[in-house]
């Protein structure tokens, strides 16, 4: 069929959609290469292959002397003669091993561990060769394992500059013959088929002048096959800013459609619930942070619109009082509230709280939880549903279908940024109209990731502690050093304050993580006997009553010391506790430690926090020890918590794919962030539609990427 040959050839100039053209018709790529290129790299389409980015460029025409290469050199580029060439070992140990000789008077290994019949064959010792690959150090004697191999020629040696790309590629495409040297060749060959009218611009023209933009047509050529260095820079940075900037102004869509189309219910007055309150029970000033955050969501739920907000605010800045004083005024305006922990044992202490606080003011307050008593559940949900409940606190239990509201107006999640759309989705099935919901972080988010991983939210910050709160003094020690840390603790109890002893629980099932609990236990024991001393413990094992029961001892001042688990690492609030230990500190994660810290320094004392360790522990376990003995604030914590772990370790955020950008990284590209957030709100603010012909480019793009990614899933 001489019609479709010539059809692969020279695919379709004609017609508009080149780009979506399968990868087959390409040069080269053959119905098996295709297939190959579609399940190991997920390329389809001449648009896959446009979007698949190499990793690095090297200057091929550049040679390095064998002497000068250095463990800094990644790859290396050699010219030599080749001395001699030997197979060594046997069977799957076999290798070839050649050594090259360049004019610097050192020599290079070359290794192969297949192809060796081949390759022995194609090579000659004496000859002249050019030498590519990745350089290793063996036995401090440098070395390339299979290298690319080219015979000498003076043209190369002498040929311009020439920044060849290097592709990633997978060890069963590199057995195809599909190397990444391969698909650049293929990505050159696209090159060639493609115009500007293929890539039409779709960034704002004043955008393109203010940040000094090469055309997108540019940008694709040039990050792959750049004249200079300067070029592979600026394609790089416009095609980062062009993946942030619809990023977020998607984001933007989602959230503007909110504020303009939702129906929302309005508290439009602050009643004789909250004002009661505020004047006869809040026992404290509260901080300017709590002011403005109140004042903030008080504006979204009297705006007619539903509100979706998230508050950050770092460990200890006070945010329950302020999603208290929320259902007060829900209340006042005739709506039921729900707050919903991610424990019991918060839950449990966020009803104590609220409760008494609110023990001489007119409002029902009740707790759910997985382990309420049927008759007891019966009734709480007799009382949601004929509304004579007001506020409603629990765990997970409290978003059941089964539990119904007369008139649900409110929703707070605490401690859990982690809620997300399909789970907000449950809540606003709660009343005809949805509900406004409050979600609060359990430590602080960086801003980008805030930006970008929860962007369609709306945001406060509570960035101010409460006043006479001292810093928490933090250590580390090494484990050898633990009866001194427990002389400290007994000075504590001795001036009548309360110690936690926390021991890591890598899963909540492990046998040895819970053997490891109970030794801890007995360990401290002996070191406090009774019955001078008393000690709480708690655990995942437990069933809520036994630990609610642990809890109030310890909250109660009956024992001094409480041994447990991380389950006590969310929200528990003991104002005398003023020291936290934490065993085998090295095993945490810095937002945990930060959490586990939090604990402490919640009442006037001066507290400590003392992470304890064995004398080995890794690099990055030292950097984060070192963090948190460095700084006390969340929101630094976060920030070094993201660069250390990389955005696509945070949890929550891997499935929702919001974070996969192709090029940009929120860590390191903080300014491109920010350009293009001010960019898409700037659109937003002034063309919400995306009507104006300044903005046409970005309509269009929008309108043809649809239905392409997975923006769908978070509207
Ligand atoms: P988090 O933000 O970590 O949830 P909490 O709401 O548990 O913090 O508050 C921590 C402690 O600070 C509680 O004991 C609370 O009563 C107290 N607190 C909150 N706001 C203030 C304030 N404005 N002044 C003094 N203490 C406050
Ligand atoms: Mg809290």
């Amino acid at each position: 069929m001489p019609g479709v040959y010539l059809y692969k050839q020279f695919p379709i100039t004609f017609t508009a959609a080149i780009l979506n053209n399968p990868i087959e018709y390409i040069h080269g790529v053959s119905t098996q290469r295709g297939d190959m290129l579609r399940k190991e790299l997920e390329i389809f389409t001449f648009n896959d292959l446009l979007n698949y980015f190499p990793l690095r460029h090297v200057d091929k025409t550049k040679v390095d002397k064998i002497a000068e290469l250095t463990y800094n050199t990644e790859y290396a580029q050699v010219s030599g003669r080749i001395t001699d060439m030997e197979t060594l070992g046997e069977k799957r140990g076999k290798r070839l091993i050649a050594h090259l000789l360049d004019d610097s008077g050192e020599e290079i290994e070359l290794v192969w561990f297949q192809g060796i019949n081949w390759i022995q064959k194609a090579l000659q010792v004496g000859q002249q060769y050019v030498v590519f690959g990745k350089l290793s150090f063996f036995m401090n004697k440098p070395q390339i394992a299979h290298p690319e191999v080219e015979t000498f020629s003076t043209e190369k040696a002498t040929g311009k500059s020439f920044l060849e790309p290097i592709y990633s590629s997978t060890e069963k495409l590199k057995a195809r013959g599909l190397n990444g040297r391969a698909i650049g060749k293929f990505t050159y060959a696209l090159l060639q088929l493609i115009t500007e009218r293929d890539l039409p611009e779709n960034l704002p023209g004043a955008v393109i002048q203010k940040y000094k933009f090469i055309s997108r047509f540019e940008a694709y050529r040039h990050i792959h096959f750049p004249a200079t260095e300067k070029h592979y820079q600026h394609a790089v940075r416009r095609l980062k800013f062009e993946e942030l900037f619809f990023a977020q102004l998607r984001l933007g869509l989602i959230k503007s459609a909110r504020h303009r189309f939702s129906r929302g219910l309005v508290f439009d007055k602050v009643g004789d619930l909250f004002n009661s309150f505020y004047t006869k029970y809040l026992p404290f000033e509260l901080t300017g942070a709590q002011k403005r955050v109140l004042k903030e969501i008080r504006k979204d739920a009297g705006s007619g619109k539903q509100m979706n907000r998230l508050l950050q605010g770092d460990v200890g800045s006070g945010k329950t009082i302020v999603a208290l004083m929320m259902m007060l005024i829900a209340a006042d305006n005739g709506f039921q509230s729900v707050m919903m922990a991610p424990t019991e044992i918060l839950a449990q202490q966020h009803f104590n709280g609220i409760t008494a606080l609110l023990k001489d003011m007119p409002v029902c307050v009740k707790m759910l939880s997985g382990s309420s008593k049927a008759k007891e559940r019966r009734e709480v949900l007799k009382l949601s549903e004929d509304g004579s409940l007001h506020i409603l606190i629990g765990t997970h239990a409290v978003i059941e279908d089964k539990v119904l509201f007369k008139n649900l107006g409110f929703a707070v999640i605490d401690e859990q940024h982690k809620f997300g759309v399909a789970q907000r989705a449950q809540l606003w099935k709660k009343n005809t109209i949805p509900p406004h919901v409050l979600v609060m972080t359990a430590t602080p988010i960086p801003r980008t990731l805030a930006l970008t991983a929860y962007g369609d939210l709306d945001y406060s910050v509570m960035d101010e502690l409460p006043p006479g709160r001292q810093p928490i003094n933090t250590v580390h020690r090494f484990e050898n050093k633990r009866p001194q840390v427990m002389d400290f603790i007994k000075e504590e109890i001795a001036n009548g304050r309360q110690a936690f002893v926390i021991y890591p629980l890598i899963e909540e099932s492990s046998k040895m993580d819970y053997e490891n609990l109970m030794k801890g236990y007995e360990e401290v024991k002996s070191f406090f006997p009774e019955p001078k001393y008393w000690i709480s413990m708690v655990h995942g094992k437990m069933d809520a009553a036994q630990k609610e029961t642990n809890m109030q001892r310890f909250v109660n001042k009956e024992t001094q010391i409480m041994v447990s688990t991380t389950v006590i690492e969310v929200g528990v609030n003991v104002p005398n506790a003023t020291v936290m230990v934490i065993e085998s500190a090295e095993k945490f994660g810095l937002s945990q430690l930060h959490q586990l810290r939090g604990r402490v320094g919640r009442g006037a004392e001066k507290s400590f926090c003392i992470l304890l360790t064995g004398a080995k522990i890794s690099n990055d376990a030292r950097e984060r020890l070192k963090i948190m003995v460095a700084t006390n604030d969340g929101f630094k914590i976060a920030e070094k918590d993201l660069e250390i772990r990389g955005p696509g370790d945070i949890e929550g955020t891997k499935q929702s794919g919001l974070l996969n950008f192709k090029l940009a990284n929120i860590v390191h590209d903080k300014v491109i962030l920010e350009a293009a957030r001010e960019a898409a709100e700037n659109i937003l603010e002034n063309d919400p539609d995306i009507n104006v012909a300044e903005n046409l480019p970005v309509k269009n793009y929008l309108h043809q990427q649809k239905g392409k990614t997975a923006w769908s899933k978070i509207s």
